[in-house]
């Protein structure tokens, strides 16, 4: 028999299969693991089968060893499909579907092979034949059982001791792993499912469990969407099968997993980046195992190898970071609908604030809408109001808050009550300029402004990583008068401790939150010792919480207004009003208070009234005028390498092949003209992708990689930014 296998450090042009023999004594299925010889010095590699076959043209070499069964048939056709739809290559596909962090590691698949040992009932001790094996079976009858290499080191024996014991019918390897378990130290109460309200019962009852749908559950923060999730599943588990749920990465906080946790106990396996590498490895082989029937985690969680699917559920379904950013540059929730067709389960996306797309879709029937329209808590939504900062300039107020955000901060904190501030950035300033000649300190390799750090007082290329120290002298005119601009979330501290000196404050960003229980650590440290305020960035804008927050305040809200972007908009209706969503989830009244420059964008005023239809009926008319997104697709495809001629010469190549049947804009420059000293060039489509014309991008692109150039393509399907 012959295998084809596909080889995991193939070369960018190497997109293809090769044909291995499969020895007597090998039993194998597609979708396993195996070691191959591999290229001209006959290195081992690991690969993975998609394919048996009779026979094969070539004279093949044999495959080494087999391992274990990796992914099945679906995940297989999910990963060609994948390879099709983002132009990338199986084997990056491929490598979304292997357990984290053994991918390139020979080793992983040995340590694979580190069974446990155990003596068989009954077995016939006089078949022993040497002292050695003696030394092996005394060791056990002694232990009961031992890890393979265990009993090597204790009795000093080869492998192959062990495998003639076997052999003989004395002794038997088998998986016998003890898990290491993330939430160990976990003390979680179990909680019960709550009586659904009449929206919720509705919502619950329209989804089909048996069957492939995709459907659209939009509900305001808090209207009780999280609690359906859960007795969907639960109806799901009784029904047999499992589930899958994403969040996004930066919400994957325990507040989230606790709640699925305490629901439904241990039978949860959690995903997510901050694992450790053996705790991650560890959750797939639960999973995989059939001990988890849950699975929460984030993006790539979507192909976790669980079995006996039944339904595939993402919150907040509008997160960016549902779409990959690196190779292969997916949507998972292109991928979760694909799934839910194969595997022929419900898909559900929940959402405040839907992606345009989605919302798109959902009123034209292709999702079905599920709505939400009250808030649980009697509560209901907070008030929000907006400040114009550009008065607070005009008469004279220079601090980062507007007196109605530092009045209502008084009183929030004389009531015991607590606050959260929201910056969009990180650092202490974003990037510094001489006051005298306008010069500002760019990354020579990147063409980007190096952005401050105070804690390091160094100046860092978020693009390449390089760094230097700030200058105290102008390069360009030898000025030493030179201005951090941007205010940051330290800036802000320290503008807190200076306005309100007896406030206690704790900054939750990118800096603070580098260890591996960061978040809860500072999350917690502010829910039980009722810090005043938490001030943060991004991540705290979602899927927090907090009785005890009746005050949120943006302070920067125009600052995602700002991006370049066609998604603009969108982007800053949905944090700021996720952001406006923390206030007020308990029995307390909230309050939200957004700083902008830009009161009158349409995007800030609908948030104000809390109305995404509003937002969304201009949003879509927009969209249409200008042709974006839902109306087409736009492709970004970037050319890059060190002779900025032939980067120029290629996009333009690319871009007179695609003319013929794409609407296309003139290469340019890309926003980003140079990364870590390559050039880019970027031509941009903008046309509805289709199979037909996905094949036309394809064949240009397998033609390109033929030729060998030293020029560099990558293709991105509607990335999230357009640089
Ligand atoms: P969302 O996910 O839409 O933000 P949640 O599911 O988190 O909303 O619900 C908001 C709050 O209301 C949570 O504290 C939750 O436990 C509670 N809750 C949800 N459904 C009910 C219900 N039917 N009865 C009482 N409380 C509920
Ligand atoms: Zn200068
Ligand atoms: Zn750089």
């Amino acid at each position: 028999m012959i295998a084809e296998v596909v080889v995991n450090s193939a070369a960018k042009e190497l997109n293809r299969v090769f044909d291995y023999g499969v020895p007597n004594n090998l039993d194998v299925v597609v979708g396993m693991r195996v070691l191959v010889p591999f290229g001209y010095r006959k290195q081992n590699e690991i690969g993975y089968i998609v394919k048996l076959k009779e026979s094969s043209p070539y004279k093949c070499k044999d495959i080494i060893k087999a391992d274990e069964i990796v992914f099945d048939e679906e995940k297989l056709e999910i990963a060609k499909w994948m390879s099709k739809k983002y132009f990338c290559n199986l084997s990056d596909a491929i490598k979304l579907l292997v357990p984290p962090g053994t991918t390139n590691d020979v080793d992983a698949v040995k340590a694979k092979t580190e069974k446990w040992v155990s003596i068989i009932q009954g077995a016939d001790l006089a078949l022993i034949k040497n002292e050695k094996q003696k030394r092996a079976v005394d060791f056990l009858l002694d232990n009961i059982e031992a890890p393979i290499y265990e009993i090597m080191e204790y009795v000093d024996v080869s492998v192959n001791v062990l495998k003639t014991l076997e052999k003989n019918k004395i002794i038997e390897f088998k998986e016998n792993r003890i898990y290491r378990d993330p939430f160990k130290s976990k003390n979680i109460k179990k909680t019960l499912p709550y009586e659904l309200n009449d929206e919720q019962k509705r919502a619950l009852e329209s989804i089909d469990i048996e069957k492939s749908k995709e459907y659209l559950l939009y509900g305001v923060t808090g209207s009780g969407k999280t609690e359906i999730y859960l007795q969907l599943i639960d109806k799901v588990i009784k029904n047999g099968k499992t589930a899958i749920v994403l969040v996004p990465e930066i919400s994957l906080t325990p507040q989230i997993t606790d709640r699925f946790l305490s629901r439904f106990g241990n039978i949860v396996a959690i995903l997510h980046s901050r694992l450790s590498k053996g705790e991650r490895y560890d959750e797939w082989q639960k999973i995989k195992s059939g001990k988890s029937k849950i699975v929460i985690g984030a993006r790539s969680a979507i192909f976790a190898p669980i079995k006996n699917l039944g339904v595939i559920i993402i919150d907040e379904e509008h997160d960016s970071s549902y779409k990959s950013e690196t190779i292969p540059k997916y949507d998972v929730r292109d991928v979760a609908k694909k799934m839910s067709e194969l595997y022929n389960v419900p898909l559900v996306l929940g959402s405040a604030t839907p992606d345009v797309r989605t919302y798109y879709k959902a009123l034209n029937g292709d999702i079905e809408l599920l709505e939400l329209k009250n808030r649980i808590s009697t509560q209901g939504m907070p008030e929000i109001s907006v400040v114009d900062m550009r008065n607070e300039l005009a008469t004279g107020n220079k601090t980062a808050f507007s007196r109605k955000l530092y009045y209502d901060m008084v009183e929030t904190i004389k009531k015991g009550e607590q606050i959260m501030l929201f910056l969009n950035r990180r650092g202490y300033s974003t990037f510094i300029m001489c006051r005298d000649c306008g010069h500002v300190v760019k990354c020579k390799e990147c063409d980007v402004s190096m952005t401050y750090h105070m804690t390091e007082n160094k100046l860092i290329c978020h693009y390449c990583g390089k760094t230097m120290t700030s200058p105290t002298i102008c390069p360009e005119c030898g000025s030493t008068r030179i201005r951090y601009f941007g205010s940051g979330t330290q800036k802000i501290e320290q503008e807190l401790k200076k306005y309100l000196p007896n406030a206690s404050v704790i900054r939750m960003d990118v800096d603070t939150t580098k260890g591996k229980n960061a978040h809860e650590i500072i999350l917690n440290k502010f829910k039980n010792e009722n810090i005043n305020i938490l001030l943060g960035t991004q991540m705290i804008a979602k899927g927090h919480d907090f009785e005890n927050v009746t005050l949120v305040g943006v302070l920067a809200a125009d600052s995602s207004l700002n991006i370049g972007d066609y998604k603009a908009n969108e982007r800053t209706y949905q944090l700021l009003t996720q952001v406006a969503g923390r206030a007020g989830r308990g029995s307390k009244k909230g309050k939200a208070i957004i700083q902008t420059y830009l009161p009158d964008e349409f995007s800030i005023k609908a948030v104000k009234e809390q109305n995404y239809k509003n937002f969304y009926d201009t949003e879509i008319n927009m969209r249409e005028k200008l042709n974006y997104p839902p109306f087409c697709d736009i492709i970004v495809a970037v050319f890059s390498g060190t002779e900025e001629e032939k980067v120029k010469l290629a996009s333009e190549d690319f871009y007179k092949k695609v003319k013929e049947y794409f609407e296309v804009y003139q290469p340019a420059p890309a926003p980003i003209s140079k990364i870590n000293g390559e050039y880019r060039w970027r031509v941009l489509i903008k046309e509805k992708l289709s199979d037909d014309k996905n094949k036309i991008l394809s064949d240009y692109l397998e033609s390109f990689l033929k030729t060998k150039s030293d020029i560099k393509i990558s293709i991105d399907v509607n990335p999230n930014n357009m640089s």
